[in-house]
């Protein structure tokens, strides 16, 4: 049984709990990252199956972590989705992220299902939780 790393870029502690919580509960190895830089790093060291971003972060903003992340020397790096995690609702927001290189977005406040949904459909076909 294979278990996947999923990363989460994410300042805000209540929303870094709640994600890890739901991640555990469904057999995902979760890693947080607080602030975009941290969390290229990690995503280059761990290469996960999925990145779940936030826009809003302490350094460089989460269209910036997501043109890095596509614009990586290595491909591994830039193969890596991402889904974009925003309390900005407005559409050009939506829009920036997907121009940025995120593959989805999800608006704040989070919803499980949603998100189990969002990260389960960029599992490799082999994936566990497809059965
Ligand atoms: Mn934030």
């Amino acid at each position: 049984m294979t278990a996947y790393n999923v990363l989460y870029i994410e300042d805000n502690p209540d929303n870094m709990r709640l994600v890890k919580r739901a991640l555990d509960a469904r057999g995902y190895i979760f890693h947080g990252a607080v602030n975009g830089l941290a969390g290229i790093q990690m995503a280059e060291s761990i290469i996960p199956v999925v990145i779940l971003l936030d826009i809003n972060l302490p350094d460089i903003d989460g269209y910036e972590v997501a043109r890095r992340i596509r614009k990586h020397r290595d491909s591994a790096v830039r193969q890596i989705p991402i889904i974009a995690i925003t309390a900005n609702t407005l559409k050009g927001d939506a829009e920036q992220a997907l121009d940025a290189g995120c593959d989805v977005y999800m608006s704040k406040p989070i919803n499980i299902r949603e998100l189990w949904a969002r990260v389960e459909a960029f599992l490799p076909d082999d994936g566990f939780l497809a059965k």
